[in-house]
């Protein structure tokens, strides 16, 4: 994507000027705090991408794909040139981590299914406290009951015998020890 005049004069309309950070004025994407910039391609079609990507696009060059545009300024609206570089996905994590912005359970709580697609609904949810190192954290983890009970029927399968056999031990342990109560009963009746 080449950006146009008309493009690039857009762009700087936007921006303030400070000592340091280079700030966005226009719209803002409000989940994230990114700014957000309209390319304008061949004339017809918009294209929506963040500021701090067109900055780079603008000012520096073309964003191979796959890579980040990464702030060292940790200024998400701030679009100079010289506060943004190129990283990977990890290198995207690993800024995040290092700024104390990685919060994987806020993450995972906008997940609505689970990775094999089964809603997380109250029905299909278990919760369960998780646990750091035997701590509880007072947080909970949710489970999906459907792949639960598949995991279980798939060890039910793949153990057929071994279950079986436990099965078989234990309801012989019980009868014995419903034969003795019945027998010690019988023999209490007899007696009275
Ligand atoms: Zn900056
Ligand atoms: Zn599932």
């Amino acid at each position: 994507m080449k950006p146009s005049e008309t493009d690039i004069k857009n762009f700087w309309k936007k921006v303030k000027k400070t000592p340091g950070c280079w700030l966005w004025t226009a719209s803002l994407v409000s989940k994230n705090g990114y700014g957000k910039f309209h390319f304008k391609l061949t004339g017809k079609t918009y294209r929506n991408i963040s500021a701090h990507r067109a900055s780079y696009t603008i000012n520096t060059g073309p964003i191979p794909d796959k890579l980040f545009v990464l702030h060292r300024c940790d200024v998400k609206h701030c679009v100079r040139p010289d506060h943004l570089f190129l990283g990977t996905q990890q290198d995207n994590v690993r800024d995040c981590v290092s700024k104390g912005r990685w919060n994987p359970g806020r993450y995972h709580a906008f997940k609505t299914h689970c990775p094999q697609g089964h809603p997380y609904s109250i029905t299909n949810t278990h919760n369960v406290n998780r646990k750091i190192k035997g701590v509880e954290t007072g947080k909970t983890n949710r489970r999906c009951r459907t792949c639960a009970k598949l995991r279980a029927r798939i060890y039910v399968s793949k153990n057929r015998t071994e279950i079986n056999e436990r099965n078989r031990k234990r309801w012989a342990e019980n009868r014995e020890l419903l034969c003795k109560k019945q027998q010690e009963y019988r023999k209490l009746r007899s007696e009275s």
